[in-house]
């Protein structure tokens, strides 16, 4: 592990200022995903800037009825947390599926957004890996393939995004809020928030270096059976293969986003026009374009029959 300098910020703005002094800082939330990736020398930061000291670890209604979630709210709070229990089912469910007691102590609804793909290509400094050292190419292509993606895949990267709760957090609309090295405060839709690879699979998501993430707004609640199902090779402590998070309305109408598949949680809303359909009708739309390889078209099938699982538990 390399040397680094570390310091605690007591205050958004000073967050903000010790980003802009140093280019290679990397703000420190729980710390679960960042430490393991400098000790990998994959991340390699010659500043923390530890964010725990922020005040932004608070659960509170928004001006529009909806949730303001602090950026540094404990994957276990929010899970716990009564209003989201009551209001944002599929949001707990998510989280408690993911990770361990122990990490969802420590993890923050921030770095859980931003932890990085477990391709294990990506953590192997011996392989190539457009992601961990751009332009170096991609040795998934030919490789063991079997967790990695299948839609929205480039030639330069195969990686999906692990997150749990981001599945859920598309499902519901939420918004992420941020503050700009120049200060300036930014919404973004959790939508736009994660990037396809393309030919830049290095640069995941829209936020512009320095920035900090302050916290994640829910819409207004929105009714409906929420259901988070996930399609793992162990019963737990393991990433998705494939998960379906779903709100499904009594009319059959609902929201529905997939995670294990793409490098960002995967949502067509067209798609969603034909749930009413059954899960055939709709995994056709939601798939469609996809590019699997031999070892993982098995998540095609998977996806529509997760789905199928959903829909019926939503009947139930
Ligand atoms: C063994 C193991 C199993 C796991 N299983 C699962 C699983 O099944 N499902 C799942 O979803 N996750 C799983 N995880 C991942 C875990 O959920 C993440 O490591 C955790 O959510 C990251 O949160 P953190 O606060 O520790 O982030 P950190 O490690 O502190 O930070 C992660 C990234 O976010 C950045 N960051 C943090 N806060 C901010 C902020 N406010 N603004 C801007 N940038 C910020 C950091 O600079 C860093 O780049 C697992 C992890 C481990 C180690």
């Amino acid at each position: 592990m390399r040397s680094f300098s570390y310091e605690r910020a007591t205050s958004i703005e000073a967050a903000l200022q010790a980003a802009a002094r140093n280019v290679d800082a990397r703000f420190i939330a729980g710390g679960t995903n960042l430490l393991d990736l400098m000790k990998l020398e994959i991340e390699k930061p010659s500043h923390l800037i530890d964010v725990n000291g922020l005040g932004l670890d608070t659960i509170e209604k928004s001006p529009e009825g909806g949730l303001r979630i602090g950026a540094l709210v404990r994957n276990t709070d929010l899970a716990a947390d009564e209003t989201v229990r009551r209001d944002y089912g599929l949001l707990s469910r998510a989280l408690v599926a993911g990770a361990s007691g122990q990490l969802r102590n420590k993890a923050t609804t921030a770095g859980n957004l931003l932890q990085r793909t477990r391709c294990p290509y990506f953590y192997d400094p011996n392989q190539a890996c457009n992601k961990r050292q751009p332009g170096s190419g991609c040795s998934a292509f030919g490789g063991v393939t079997r967790q990695l993606g299948v839609i929205g895949v480039s030639e330069a990267c195969l990686a999906t995004q692990p997150s749990d709760m981001a599945v859920a957090m598309r499902a519901l609309d939420a918004v992420v809020e941020t503050r700009g090295a120049s200060g300036a405060k930014r919404s973004i839709p959790i939508g736009d928030f994660h990037r396809l690879p393309g030919d830049t699979p290095h640069i995941e998501t829209e936020l512009e270096p320095g920035e900090l993430i302050t916290g994640v707004v829910l819409p207004p609640p929105v009714g409906g059976k929420q259901i988070y199902r996930k399609v793992r090779d162990r019963a737990s402590y393991a990433f998705a293969l494939v998960s379906v998070g779903a709100v499904i309305h009594p009319d059959g109408s609902g929201q529905v986003a997939v995670g294990g598949v793409a490098h960002k949680p995967w949502r067509v809303e067209d798609a969603e026009t034909e749930l009413s359909k059954g899960a055939r009708a709709m995994s056709a739309v939601l798939m469609e374009g996809a590019r699997p390889t031999e070892q993982n078209k098995f998540k095609i099938s998977l996806v529509e029959r997760t789905l199928e699982a959903v829909l019926k538990e939503a009947r139930e």
